[in-house]
């Protein structure tokens, strides 16, 4: 298996909770390597796009006010099997079913703030990471 990127995102109840250095730690350990990373807060419309494909879904609406509440830190990163291996430290998208260990289950308190995002496979990593950065701005 090469080396992939995956797109991240630390979300606002982990930035409010000042909680992006703990989950950044449990992301290095796991060894991915942060290789793109910048603090923003999301628009509406940048919101609405990145989850575009759930604008039908009834949490639709919440999901893009949670994105926007606070700022986000956008990342890019890198290592073997980078996407898998980012949704297995991830956990279920729900903490109360993620696996311990998991950043979900240690630090997440709902199915809607659930502290981050990770690419679902190796496509959608390339269309989000396009999203958010520029080539320059991510350095292996
Ligand atoms: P994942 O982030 O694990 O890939 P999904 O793609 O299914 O999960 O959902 C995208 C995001 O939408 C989730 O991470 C979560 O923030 C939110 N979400 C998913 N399901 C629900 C739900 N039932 N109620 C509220 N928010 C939800
Ligand atoms: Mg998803």
């Amino acid at each position: 298996m090469a080396t992939e990127r995956t797109f991240s995102i630390l979300k606002p109840d982990a930035t409010k909770r000042n909680l992006t250095g703990a989950v950044n730690a449990v992301i290095e350990k796991a060894g991915l390597r942060i290789v793109g990373q910048r603090r923003i807060q999301m628009s509406q419309a940048q919101a609405e796009k990145f989850y575009e494909i759930h604008k039908e879904r009834p949490f639709f609406g919440e999901l893009v006010t949670f994105m926007t509440s606070g700022p986000v830190v956008v990342q890019v990163l890198e290592g073997e099997n980078a996407v898998a291996k980012y949704r297995e430290v991830m956990g279920a998208t729900n903490p109360a079913q993620a696996a311990e260990g998991t950043i979900r289950k240690t630090f997440s308190e709902s199915v809607g703030e659930n502290t981050v995002h990770g690419s679902d496979s190796a496509d959608n990593a390339k269309m989000e990471i396009a999203q958010f950065f520029q080539d320059s701005d991510i350095v292996g």
